[in-house]
């Protein structure tokens, strides 16, 4: 293991990606209007018009820990954002990484990969590199006398229940004891022996995902993903010793800009505002150190509830933006939203 590896994670890490043009953007000849000058740098040259109807563009300008530009590849990403992630949990850590931004932004492409062949390097998501690093730490000396267990779970959230996607969608409740520890009551956690072991996994709940025969049948795009890697110690009791959530969330456009205004899609949207807005509180209340943490906004933080408590939490926001014009409006929401996570 390199030295790099072995540099401490910051608790909260907020990054953003931004995806080249796709093929319909290019044809519609859009103009670009986000750039990447530096590391950490992002530029939205936003269209405005002046009172006298003339059109310009005025540079909005966003910090983050690593900003991304189009040529940046999933293992880039990876090794700056999810890879400090699994040695910490190494170290016994609660760690989430979480992929935030409109639909079409590259979530799933970031998190996923394609899955269309047997993934390569260049076709690998962070699902992928994260599961093989974990394995290269198992076997390595330094962790060998932990005697750890690798386990996954893949399950989502859709208006605020849980569904295992390596249970035929069984929906699942969500309870809290009285020592405020919340347990995903019957979820699945197969043991897994290798990273292709966990990369079945995936295929498996994505196939579950969009198949599901329950009136639970969303565009996927409309729910909250977690793949849960977790490591135990091969002891009688099978103790915890940490954990690392990868989610791939849900589109964050509002519901104002869904074309479709019938109940069950403003229900829906109103959901997935509300767990964004609670997922934004807890990041934020760990980063001030806070003792209230209110992870019971929505399902999606109660769920996720160890990572956003104590000192062995680490967490990971990649904000996904698309460049064209016609999102600029979505994408200056996501860089908000991610401005305000990181801001103390
Ligand atoms: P989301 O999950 O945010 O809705 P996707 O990951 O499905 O978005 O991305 C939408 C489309 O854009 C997909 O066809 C995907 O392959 C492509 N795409 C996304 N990000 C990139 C990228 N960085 N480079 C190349 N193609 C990308
Ligand atoms: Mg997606």
């Amino acid at each position: 293991l390199s030295t790099a590896d072995k540099a401490e994670p910051q608790r909260i890490c907020v990054c953003v990606r931004k995806r080249p043009l796709n093929k319909q953007e290019v044809t519609r000849r859009e103009i670009d209007v986000v750039s990447v000058p530096g590391k950490g740098t992002l530029l939205v040259h936003e269209p405005k018009q002046k009172v006298d109807l003339t059109k310009y563009l005025e540079n909005q300008v966003f910090h983050f820990d690593y900003s991304f530009d189009e040529n940046a590849t999933n293992e880039m990403v990876y090794k700056f954002t999810a890879k400090p992630l699994v040695e910490s949990i190494f170290q016994g850590c609660m760690a989430t990484c979480f992929a935030y931004g409109q639909t079409g932004s590259g979530k799933t492409h970031t998190m996923g990969g394609d899955f269309t062949g047997r993934q390569q390097n260049s076709t690998k998501g962070i699902y992928a590199f994260a599961a093989q690093d974990v394995f290269a730490h198992l076997n390595h000396r330094r962790y060998a006398d932990l005697d750890l267990c690798v386990y996954a779970s893949f399950f989502e959230i859709y208006n605020g229940k849980v569904y295992d996607l390596l249970n035929k969608k069984a929906q699942l409740r969500v309870l809290e004891d009285d020592r405020q520890q919340v347990q995903v009551v019957g979820l699945e956690e197969v043991c897994v022996y290798s990273a292709e072991d966990v990369i079945k996994i995936i295929q498996t709940g994505t196939a579950c995902r969009t198949s599901g025969q329950t009136s639970a049948n969303p565009n996927s795009s409309r729910s909250h993903a977690i793949l849960q890697i977790v490591l135990r110690r091969n002891d009688r009791a099978s103790t915890l010793h940490g954990k690392f959530s990868l989610v791939d969330l849900a589109g964050n456009e509002r519901g104002t800009d869904v074309s479709s205004n019938d109940r069950g899609t403003l229900v829906e949207t109103a959901e997935i505002n509300r767990s964004l807005l609670a997922l934004k509180e807890c990041i934020r209340s760990l980063g001030k150190n806070s003792d209230h943490i209110p992870f019971r906004m929505s399902t999606l933080t109660k769920v996720l509830r160890d990572s956003f408590i104590g000192e062995s939490s680490r967490t990971c926001m990649i904000a996904m933006v698309s460049p064209g014009m016609a999102s600029c409006e979505y994408t200056m929401n996501t860089l908000r939203y991610a401005d305000r996570v990181k801001e103390l």
